[in-house]
């Protein structure tokens, strides 16, 4: 069986020149590991008739991908050419230059978090953002946790456990990743109680429905669907008033919530935050890593006793943010205050508010030097128009007029196989595929030249 003879031992490997690279680059165990499987691999096939001298010299190579496969984080960075400017399996915002800064600073070094500079006693976490949080809503007090997902069951648990939490029909909504809004009542210990109908609820309906054990009424924005139609709601003024009169906190729920007004970036009008806290609602809760443009993170602003109330919660020290996060939420939340240079800081507005001239411009660049690129493997690219979503659920039925590549080849899973190719590369370049072909929005590629290093990498 000389076959077999042919084959080094891991000693010998090891001590070669490649196994001292590999070592001095992926550590003595994950190396002495690969040459083991690789060597009983080689074993496998030596019994099924290969050749021992082959598989030798192949084993080098083996080993080495095997142990760069290996050190590939599956956390890669992608382009996001999906159009979908806030994905939410993509990670939804991009983060500010300060927000990046400030959250490496609380990473790299001891931070007074928790501590009072002042006077050298014990501080709030939460202060970093109260402030900031109640100047640009012109609520009375803020806090701050986990997610969206998270502000809306301590909000719901510490105003309505073990009583009713009213809520009308056509507002009982899932956002998607399990998140529905009567098994999170649920969660909350609250009993939902449903009024009105599915296209129509009325004033009366909500009067109707109160009772001495309603702990909450909330209202929920129905951020990724909407009703068209016969429809009506009770507006959140009208809303607030019924909850008022019958000394029931009202919870709005916004889910993205801009605290800027959007048409003044060209975009269609969200309720802002400030608006919402300016209708009456008791509290509001929205999303830090939506339409704000900072890290995942869920604000609750709005009344003080009830802020009170949910920062007495057990469940809050639970949910509650780390001090990266925290660091970059307070700077992402200071750019608000120059809301002038809001839209060349905030990457997030920066791609919603591109316009779509410009990002022609950059398909009829691009696409000669993509279409060289892709040649030798059989695929073309042309610049076309396309529409981009904002995402995350927010205006859901809106699009924005955009600009991109429309790659194509032979043969219907042409689109397929471009798709797998481009997600194999080391930076994966993502698109979304229809009408047979694989389109590339570059609503989100800040430079061209990271779209065409991405594709020549071998
Ligand atoms: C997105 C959304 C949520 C969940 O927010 P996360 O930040 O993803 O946890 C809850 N309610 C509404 C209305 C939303 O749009």
């Amino acid at each position: 069986m000389s076959d077999f003879r042919a084959l080094p031992s891991v000693d010998q490997l090891l001590q070669s020149d490649m196994g001292r690279a590999l070592v001095e680059a992926h550590g003595r165990q994950a190396v002495t590991g690969a040459l083991r499987a690789q060597l009983d691999a080689a074993r496998r096939a030596i019994r099924e008739g290969a050749s021992g001298a082959a598989l030798a010299a192949a084993l080098p190579a083996r080993v080495s991908a095997d142990l760069e496969g290996q050190a590939r984080s599956g956390l890669r960075p992608v382009l996001n050419l999906t159009g979908t400017v806030l994905h939410t399996n993509l990670g939804r915002a991009i983060l500010a230059e300060a927000a990046i800064e400030a959250a490496c600073a609380a990473m790299a070094a001891p931070l007074a978090l928790e501590f009072d500079l002042d006077g050298g006693g014990r501080g709030q976490r939460d202060d970093h953002l109260r402030g900031l949080l109640c100047e640009l809503t012109g609520a009375e007090d803020a806090t701050v946790v986990n997610n969206n997902a998270a502000a809306v069951l301590i909000a719901l648990n510490t105003l309505a456990s073990g009583r009713e939490a009213l809520v009308s029909r056509g507002e009982l909504i899932e956002i998607g990743g399990a998140f529905r809004m009567p098994d999170i009542m649920a969660r909350a210990g609250a009993r939902l109680v449903e009024t009105g109908t599915t296209n129509r609820t009325h004033p009366r309906d909500y009067e109707s429905a109160i009772t001495s054990d309603t702990g909450v009424i909330l209202k929920v924005h129905t951020s990724n669907y909407r009703i068209e139609g016969f429809t009506a709601e009770v507006a959140a003024p009208d809303l607030a008033r019924i909850a008022c009169k019958a000394g029931v906190p009202l919870l709005n729920d916004l889910g993205s919530g801009s605290l800027v007004d959007l048409s003044a970036y060209g975009l269609r009008r969200e309720p802002t935050v400030a608006e919402a806290v300016a209708e009456g609602a008791d509290l509001i809760t929205f999303s830090g890593d939506k339409l704000l443009g900072g890290p995942q993170a869920g604000f609750i602003v709005g009344r003080r006793d009830l802020i009170a109330q949910i920062n007495r919660n057990p469940l809050k020290r639970a949910l509650r943010l780390d001090k990266i996060r925290i660091a970059a939420l307070e700077a992402t939340l200071r750019l608000y205050r120059d809301p002038d240079r809001l839209a060349d800081r905030l990457p997030t507005l920066r791609h919603l508010s591109r316009p779509q001239p410009e990002i022609a411009a950059q398909a009829t660049r691009l696409a000669p030097q993509v279409a060289a690129i892709l040649a030798p493997h059989g695929f073309d690219a042309a610049p076309c128009e396309c529409a981009s979503q904002i995402g995350s659920g927010a205006l859901p039925v809106d699009t924005i007029p955009s600009a991109g590549l429309r790659l194509t080849g032979d043969g219907g899973d042409a689109p397929d196989r471009l798709a797998a190719r481009l997600r194999a590369l080391p930076r994966p370049v993502l698109g979304h595929i229809e009408g047979g072909a694989l389109i590339l929005d570059l609503r989100c590629l800040d430079r061209d030249e990271a779209l065409l290093e991405a594709l020549a990498a071998p």
